[in-house]
């Protein structure tokens, strides 16, 4: 891969979901296009609240188009709902958007992106970011977390704080659900699932929605907050 290329070369000169998307179908900023099934772009609302943040498609997600489809997503809509989250609050994406895998038999294993990978493909995440506009960032896993927030973030020691980044009025930091299907004990798994819920609920109660709900008799949701600082336009 060159260490020119990039998904900045491939945005469209108008910034929408609809332009991002079907720019990014024919992205060839790195080399994982060669071996995925298509490009994974973010889904969801315009006007999502919430940015959540994964690290790259999986096979089911390879295969759909979609992200967060397969079994860690069905955890993830799980965790959102027992949190208090409407679905119709967030928007999902990756800060890879095409999936990267390494043959086991009949199978393809999930792969970590390289630095390289992350680099090339965040132009699209700035872009997604643009056009949203999110109150709150949700970085699940390290890799987005890293992608965010910076290398020397360490979920084991940060997760669940609100932290003040270019991306949105707050960023957060949780478990990828994936992490929590993969750990080997159940005593793992249902304490990260745990704290999943608990995280995503600190976020929740970030939203006035979540506020006016709770105390219908307060006066009405607050206005939308300026944002801190805004990510620059991806330059090509
Ligand atoms: S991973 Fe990102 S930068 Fe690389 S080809 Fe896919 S969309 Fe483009």
């Amino acid at each position: 891969m060159s260490a020119t290329r990039s998904a900045a070369d491939h945005l469209p000169a108008r910034l929408s979901l609809k332009s991002l998307r079907e720019a990014a179908a024919d992205c060839r900023g790195c080399d994982l296009y060669l071996h995925a099934t298509q490009t994974v772009f973010g889904q969801g609302p315009r006007r999502a609240q919430v940015v959540m943040v994964g690290e790259m498609p999986g096979d089911q997600e390879d295969l759909q188009g979609r992200p967060f489809v397969g079994p860690a997503g069905r955890l993830l809509d799980d965790a959102i709902a027992a949190a208090g989250l409407a679905r119709q609050d967030v928007y999902v994406t990756n800060a890879v958007k095409h999936f990267r895998w390494t043959p086991r038999g009949k199978r393809r294993l999930h792969k970590t992106p390289s630095a390289r990978h992350v680099e090339a493909c965040k132009p699209w995440l700035q872009a997604e970011m643009l056009v949203v506009e999110p109150r709150i960032v949700v970085c699940l896993g390290a890799t987005a977390a890293q992608t965010l927030i910076g290398k020397q973030f360490r979920i084991t020691q940060q997760r669940g704080e609100f932290l003040v980044t270019a991306w949105a009025q707050w960023t957060l930091a949780t478990h990828h659900p994936s992490a929590v299907l993969r750990a080997p004990q159940h005593e793992d798994r249902a304490r990260m699932r745990r704290e999943l819920i608990d995280d995503l609920r600190l976020v929740a109660q970030k939203l006035p929605d979540f506020a006016a709900k709770k105390n219908s008799k307060e006066p009405a949701a607050p206005a939308r907050p300026q944002r801190t600082a805004a990510p620059a336009r991806p330059s090509r």
